[in-house]
Formats: structure tokens, sequence, C-alpha cells
């Protein structure tokens, strides 16, 4: 019997592949960074070839660093930057324009568009979603819209369309020869194709939005094997058994496995997704409804959502835009170099506001500069918007559920910073929690890939491999928190209808 399972996680950044044992412990793990294309203000794009190429190489990496092969391996797993667009030739392969990325506001045009007739809930009953930028409908329409030839092909059934899953898996089980075309419910659920009550797709918005039905994953349960990994590939032959989008694959690998279960992922945005189980809650709160998993044959288990568009990349902008640091984790250091924000709110509206708010026409704002303010406010400030958008995601949660957290489980990038983790439970005010395995959503991969095939036996299992790693109290008096998230909600106001 195989000892390992691999999970690939694409995400924004970078590729990952992380070996993993029974035990949930890491192995061994390979990584590389893939450009961010910033052809203009407000779009992002990836080259999805590039994506393909450092997925093979990843494994590699990781494979070799702990002398382990195929046969080392039981099955592999995948899980992905959800939204995030690609469109591609069936016949030769090649991407027909380059991956749109779920930050990417271009298509604000086609969401206002859309929206004349019947405003943004126009399909949220159906897909759990208002219409905005952020998911990958209004994207493929771009792409066929705006790509020369692109519509035509499409309309032949040469154009196959995806999340990085799809592309990822397509490849990896042999693309022109024979690949899945396959995305799994949790990625199906980002695109506003899908009916969340009969996880099919749904010809009357397809038809709205002029997308063919052919050029769409078959949609698939989040773990049962899905196809062999190409016998042209490092891994030939080991089944791909298990598709989580990221933001539920760290919701699986966080053990939120019951209603009520939750996390909250610092990266390049965060998200907050709560288990609400079998039954589909429709948010009063500006939070989405998604799916969170489904076991093979087993019945859905639904969750509801807090996206936030800019948290960690942020900091990458302190970093790359105005060189405030030179590293990500050097941003603590220049925020504990003042006492306090100095007055100074960010609100980084950078591609609107998403959870709780929905503005795509806000952009972000730096508030409450005086003479004094210096570099370590803005620091500080850039780090606290990230605890203060996690409190409003929270509390839109906790109204929809009816009952509040008692407390918060965290993981991602971002949790490394003890100054932010320990702002974010004064500004909460309930416990902030870090497992030992912060490589939640590459574990949630693996735990659904290998569920599928037998190597782990069922989720009670997965759950005993869950411990504590550090836990936050809250410090901050009441009154305190309270003026600083009055303040915090008067700088979102600023935001507001900046776009003319
Ligand atoms: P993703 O999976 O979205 O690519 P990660 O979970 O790898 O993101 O987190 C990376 C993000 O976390 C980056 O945006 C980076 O700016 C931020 N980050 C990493 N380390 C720190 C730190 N010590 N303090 C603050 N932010 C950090």
């Amino acid at each position: 019997m195989s000892k390992y399972i691999i999970a690939i996680d694409q995400g924004t950044t970078s590729t990952r592949a992380i070996v993993f044992d029974h035990s949930g412990n890491i192995v061994s793990s390979g990584q590389k960074e893939h450009e961010q294309i910033f052809p203009k203000p407000g779009w992002v794009e990836h080259d999805p070839m590039e994506i393909w190429t450092n997925t093979r190489e990843v494994i590699g990496n990781a494979l070799s660093k702990s002398n382990l092969t195929r046969h080392d391996i039981a099955a592999v797993g995948i899980t992905n930057q959800r939204e995030t667009t690609v469109v591609w030739d069936k016949n030769t392969g090649e991407p027909v324009y380059n991956a749109i990325v779920w930050q990417d506001t271009r298509t604000q045009p086609i969401v206002d568009e859309l929206a004349a007739d019947g405003g943004v809930e126009r399909f949220k009953k159906k897909v759990g979603l208002p219409l905005a930028t952020y998911f990958s409908g209004t994207k493929v329409k771009w792409i066929l819209d705006n790509v020369e030839g692109a519509r035509a092909k499409a309309e032949a059934g040469d154009l196959l369309f995806g999340n990085t899953d799809s592309w990822v898996t397509w490849h990896l089980t042999g693309g022109t020869e024979g690949g899945v075309h396959i995305t799994d419910v949790t990625n199906a659920s980002r695109t506003m194709f899908m009916d969340l009550e009969t996880l099919s797709w749904d010809d009357e918005i397809l038809a709205a939005f002029d997308v063919p039905r052919s050029m769409l994953p078959e949609i698939k349960s989040s773990s049962e094997v899905y196809g062999k990994v190409h016998t042209a590939q490092l891994l030939r032959e080991t089944p791909v058994a298990g598709i989580l989008g990221d933001q539920q694959a760290a919701t699986f690998g966080q053990a939120a496995f019951e209603k009520g279960g939750a996390k909250n992922t610092y990266g390049t945005g965060n998200f907050l997704i709560v288990n609400t189980g079998e039954e589909i809650v429709r948010s009063q709160n500006g939070l989405l409804t998604t799916v969170c998993y489904k076991l093979g044959d087993a019945k859905p288990v639904y969750a509801l959502e807090g996206s936030i568009a800019v948290t960690g990349s942020l900091i990458q902008w302190l970093r790359d835009n105005l060189g405030f640091i030179k590293s990500a984790p050097e941003v603590e250091t220049l925020a504990k170099s003042v006492e306090d924000n100095g007055g100074v709110y960010v609100v980084p509206a950078f591609s609107g506001l998403f959870a709780p708010y929905w503005r795509g026409e806000a952009r972000g704002v730096i508030v409450g500069l005086t003479r004094f303010v210096n570099k370590g406010h803005i620091a500080r400030a850039a780090l606290e918007a990230t605890a203060f958008q996690t409190r409003e995601v929270l509390d839109a949660a906790n109204a929809d559920a009816g009952v509040d957290m008692e407390d918060l489980r965290v993981d991602g990038g971002m949790v490394a910073n003890d100054a932010l983790m320990q702002f974010q439970a004064d500004i909460l005010g309930i416990p902030v929690v870090r497992p030992k395995v912060t490589e939640t959503t590459a574990l949630g991969a693996a735990y659904a890939a290998g569920l599928a095939v037998g190597f782990w036996r069922d989720t009670d299992e997965l759950a005993t491999n869950w411990s504590e790693d550090k836990r936050w109290l809250p410090q901050m008096d009441t009154a305190e928190r309270d003026r600083q998230l009055r303040l915090w909600k008067k700088a979102v106001t600023r935001t507001f209808d900046w776009v003319d």
C-alpha cells in the first residue's frame, strides 16, 4: 500500500505540491511563483502555460526531495484559486487568452449590462452569488466577446472553459490525448452557472450570458476517482481523486466537517467559511452561499462565505508598489515601530469591495493623514485593515446564523504574523486559534483524494489529525474596540462611489 497522498495547490501567487503522510503531516513540498500580469488598471492575468509548467516542476521537486516515486503515492488531490478563468482549444491544448484572475475587474460593464434587467441579485436565488466581476461567468463572456474568433470556435465545440482545477486536471490526465474535462461542485459553485439545488449547469443563465454549454466541464463530486495521470507524466497511473476550491479545501483541512464549523484563511485575500450542513442558507447580510464539499454519492454540504478581496495583497502592495518593505514578514517590524495606527485607516478597495458590501465602484483610501504620520503608521493600518474586514464578515456570518461564533480557526500565509493575530483577537473579542498544520488548503485536497481511494476511512478519522498550535486571547477593552470599529466603518464609507 502506498504511504502518501500528494496535493497540488494551484494558488493565486504560486503553485505548490505537498506530500502528506497518513497523520496529515507534511513530508516534502515544492513551490514556484508565477508572474502576475497587470496589463491595465484593474486587469489581472496569469499565463496558463506557465502554471502548467510550474505544476509539473513542483510535483517533481516534492517527490525528489524525499526520494519518492509514483509507487509511494496513493492518489493526487487538487485545490486551486477559484473563479480564475481559462479558455483553451481542445485540439491544440493552447489557451486562447491569458487566465483572467478572480481579482480582475474588467468585466464591470458586463455586470452592469446583465444587472440592468433584474439587478445584481438577479441570479442569486439559484446560484447563491450576486452578479460581480469576481466570478467566472462574466470572465468567460469577456473572452468570447473580445478574443478574435473565440466565439465561433466555442460555438463549433472546439473551446473548453475551466478554472485552474480543470486546466491542471485536463493536462495531467492526458490533455489532447484524452484528458478529462471536469470540475468539482465547489469550483462550479463559483462560476455563476450552477444551480445550487440540482448541482447542474443552468441553461437559462447560460443563455443570458451567451455561453455555449459545450465549453463547460462535467460537474463531479469533490472526492472520487476522476481518472488517472497520463503515462507521459511523472505520476503516471496515479488516480486523480479529489478536487476542492482553495477556500473549501482549507475548510476541509481544518476539519470543519460539521454544521457550524468555520475557518478564516489569510492569503492574497481573506475568506471566512461557515459550514451550514445540508441546508442552503440564503444570506441576508452580504455573504455568499456556496458548496462546501460533496463526498462521492453523499449529499452535498453547503456553506456561507465572506470573501474579502484584498488582505495579504495589500502587504505585497506596500512591498512592490510603495517599497516600504523588502519582504512581507518585515511589515510586522515596521508596524511595531509605532505604538498605534496614529489615527490612520487604510481601506484597500483595489477591486471594489467584496463582502459584505459588494461595491464594484469603490476604490481604496488612506484616511486620517496628519503631519505626524509615518511609514510605521501606514504599515500598521494596512495590517489592521485585514482584521477590521474580517470582523465585518464575521458579524455578517453571526447575523445570518443567528448564533455567535465562540472562537475562530485561522490559516494562510498571514497567520505567521503574531501582531496581526493578536489585533485580530482584540477586534473580534473572541479567541483566534491556529492549528499545527497551517497548509490546510493542500491538506484538504489531500484528504478529499485520500478518502476516495480508501487511504483514510472517514471524516471522523481526519478530525483526529487536527491539533492546536497557538491561541490568541482578546485583550482590548470594549470601549476601545468599539471606537476603532466606528472609525473603520467611517473610513469604508469614504471609498464609495469613486469610479465616475
Ligand atoms: P495565496 O495562497 O493566496 O497565494 P498565501 O496563503 O501563501 O497566499 O499567503 C501569502 C500572502 O500573505 C501574501 O499576500 C503576503 O503578502 C502575505 N504575508 C506573508 N507573510 C506575511 C507576514 N508575516 N505578515 C503579513 N503578511 C504576510
